[in-house]
Formats: C-alpha cells, structure tokens, sequence
C-alpha cells in the first residue's frame, strides 16, 4: 500500500513558490504581508497560528498577529479587518477559526476583502469556485488535489465520496472534485447508510472530525483513501477519523495521520498569500497603464 506522505510534495512544490515570491519582492519592492487575527486562548488555535507564522517568517514574508481576548465583540474584530481591508501594504488577512460563539460566522465569512482572503471563506470565491472560475481556494482541499496530483492519482471519471460539508473542508472539497470530472458522492451527519455509499468510491475523503469513524468495511478494495481528520488522544498519540491499520489492509493508497494532508495545509495557505500578493499588484499595474 502506498503511503501518501506531504512533506514530499512541499518540497517539490516549494522551489516554484520561492520564485514567485522573490520576483514578487522584486517587482513590489518589498515582501507579500500576512495578517493574522486570533480571538481567545484555545491552545490548538494558538499552536495552528504559530505554525503558519513560523512558514511565512521561513520563506521570507512579513507578518503580523493580531490577539483579542475571548470576550473581544465582533465590532471590535470587523473594525481591525475593515483597517488591514483598506491597507495597501496587507496582501493576506486570516481570521482563526474557531471563533466565540457570538460570532456570526456567515457575517464573518463577509468582512475580508475577496482579494485578501487567503483562507478563502468570501462567498464570492466560494461562488468562483463552484462556477470553475480560478479563484483563490481553501487551502485543505486545494493541499489534498495537490497531494493526489503528485502522486499520479486521477479522479476524473472515478466515484469520489467525501465525508464531510463543513465550508473549509467537505464542499469545497466537493466542488473541486467535480471540477476535475470526478463522480462526487458527498456524505455528512445525516446521511443513512455510511458505509453503503462510501464503500462505492475509487477516492475516499474523510473530513468528519470523529476518530476513527472509517474502517475496513466503509472501504472499497483497492481505493485511495485520504484522512483529513486530526485528533489528539489522551495518550498523547495522533489518530484521524480513519482507522488506519484496518484500512491499510485494504486500500491501495493511504495519507497518514499526522504527515498526510496536514503539511499542505499550510503550504497552501502560504500560496494563497503570494498569489494574493501577484494579483493585487497585477490589478494595480494594469490600472496604472490605463491612467496613463
Ligand atoms: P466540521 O466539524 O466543521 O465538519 C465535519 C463534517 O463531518 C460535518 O459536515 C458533519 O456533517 C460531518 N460528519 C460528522 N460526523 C459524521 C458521521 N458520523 N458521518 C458522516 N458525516 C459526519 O469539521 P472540519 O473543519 O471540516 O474538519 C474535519 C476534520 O478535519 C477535523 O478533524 C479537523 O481537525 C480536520 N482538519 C484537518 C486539517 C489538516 O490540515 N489536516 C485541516 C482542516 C481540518
């Protein structure tokens, strides 16, 4: 069985990003920015931010973390993100999710401008992205297309199931899979029958936040199988929402839980900053050529 590991894939994919960012400093005169808002002290989210900060201040781009404490209001966060909005020096703007749950997330998912949302949560993207249209996309199933793509594996034409339709990960995970001609079934809480469906598919995606919840009789023999989910266990040890002794067994292709999608993750999240970067600067250099 083939292990589908993401440190490979980042490093064949991180010399292309590299090039763009320099050329972007040249062009720019200085390096894309990253802004990143957290509210609370949810340990997981504070390690996931010091994570990407560490990335960007790695390959070189400037960046800076915005705390607020758990009672902070969504007036207080919308009037920073509306400032960073209007800042011509800011390519990239994250919110940390998850966020108090005063929050209203559908209003949240509004604030960042379409061209700054690096974690892609704008309805307008969301929109591009089930049009097709080449926009700006979550990082997680953007990582994942990457990760299959790296690996030779092709979707077009195979059954695709998801598990899973949380905005970052299942739909637009969905979407994407449709976009590269799969045959998309997509599952979630209420779906009856789990393994019926899932043990269908030639891909399986499993993003359901529930440990372990995959195994060998979800699982068609000889599919690829990808395991988003994360968990800690009272151990110490890592698990993802697939059991992967059983599933090993059976599938012809595996991500490990940890090392499989979670290295893209944030790796695309740090392409979303530069190709941010690239089209806003694009756009500005095209006006310039009209004014004149
Ligand atoms: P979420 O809780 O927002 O969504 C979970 C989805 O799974 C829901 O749509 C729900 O309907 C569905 N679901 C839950 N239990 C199910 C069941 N028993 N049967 C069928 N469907 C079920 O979670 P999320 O943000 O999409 O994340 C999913 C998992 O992926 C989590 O474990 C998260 O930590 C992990 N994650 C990992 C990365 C990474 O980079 N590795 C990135 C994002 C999320």
């Amino acid at each position: 069985m083939l292990s589908l590991l993401g440190k490979p894939v980042v490093e064949a994919l991180s010399s292309a990003l590299e090039e763009q960012l320099s050329l972007f400093k040249k062009r720019a005169g200085r390096p894309p920015r990253l802004e990143v808002i957290i509210v609370g002290n949810d340990p997981a989210s504070h390690l996931y931010v010091r994570n990407k900060r560490r990335m960007a201040q790695h390959l070189g781009m400037s960046q800076a973390l915005h705390e607020f404490p758990s009672g902070a209001t969504a007036d207080e966060v919308r009037s920073l993100v509306e400032r960073l909005n209007q800042n011509d020096q800011v390519d990239g703007i994250l919110i940390q999710r998850p966020l108090p749950s005063s929050f209203d997330l559908s209003d949240v998912a509004r604030w960042i401008h379409p061209l700054k949302d690096v974690d892609a949560f704008h309805p307008l993207l969301a929109g591009n992205l089930l049009l097709g249209i080449p926009t700006l996309a979550p990082c997680t199933p953007t990582g994942i297309l990457a990760l299959l793509s790296h690996y030779g594996l092709t979707v077009a034409g195979k059954v695709a199931c998801v598990v899973g339709r949380s905005p970052i990960v299942g739909k637009p995970l969905s979407a994407m899979l449709l976009n590269a001609d799969a045959t998309v079934i997509n599952c979630h809480r209420k779906t009856r029958n789990l393994s019926e469906l899932t043990s269908r598919a030639d891909f399986l995606f499993v993003a359901a936040g529930s440990p372990q919840l995959i195994g060998r009789d979800h699982v068609k023999s000889g599919a690829v199988v990808i395991d988003v989910g994360i968990h800690k266990l009272p151990d110490g040890t890592w698990c993802g929402d697939v059991r992967s002794d059983e599933v090993a067994q059976k599938a012809a292709a595996l991500s490990p839980v940890p090392g499989g999608v979670g290295p893209l993750t944030i790796f695309m999240l740090m392409r979303n900053v530069v190709l941010a970067a690239q089209s806003r600067l694009n756009a500005q250099q095209d006006e310039g050529v009209r004014r004149r």
